[in-house]
């Protein structure tokens, strides 16, 4: 039986999920159940289960993430300030993770409340 991860089966093409965004570190989907009319996923294709696990040597990989964010709400057209978008990372089950394969949630197209429920 396999141990990936459900996103882990999506980077590598095993569970079919049309990429919005890939590069050398990091691939982006959209979520299954949107939070938002946005809601796109950016997930490092090494396999970090959560934020606080990351280390030294992850320094990139990190970095990547928030670059592909950016990238994206430039492809989305949701990059200048008028619009906007909302980037959440959650550990723990406390914050509400559901997948240990650390991710960003990019949301945008409506007005987001805050704080945060
Ligand atoms: P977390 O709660 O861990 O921060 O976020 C996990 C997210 O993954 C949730 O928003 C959930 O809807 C999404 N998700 C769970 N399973 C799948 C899946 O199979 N495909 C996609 N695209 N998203 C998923």
């Amino acid at each position: 039986m396999s141990d990936k991860t459900i996103f882990q089966k999506i980077i590598d093409r095993e569970i079919p999920a049309p990429l919005v965004y890939e590069d050398e570190l990091v691939a982006a989907f959209n979520d299954i159940q949107p939070q938002a009319p946005t809601h796109i996923l950016i997930v490092p294709k090494k396999l970090i289960p959560r934020v606080g696990e990351a280390g030294a040597e992850d320094q990139a990989t990190l970095g990547a993430l928030l670059l592909a964010a950016g990238k994206i709400a430039d492809k989305l057209g949701i990059k200048s300030r008028d619009k906007g978008f909302r980037l959440v990372i959650n550990h723990g089950r406390d914050a509400g993770e559901s997948v240990p394969h650390l991710h960003v949630h990019l949301l945008a197209g409506r007005q987001l409340e805050w704080p945060p429920g």
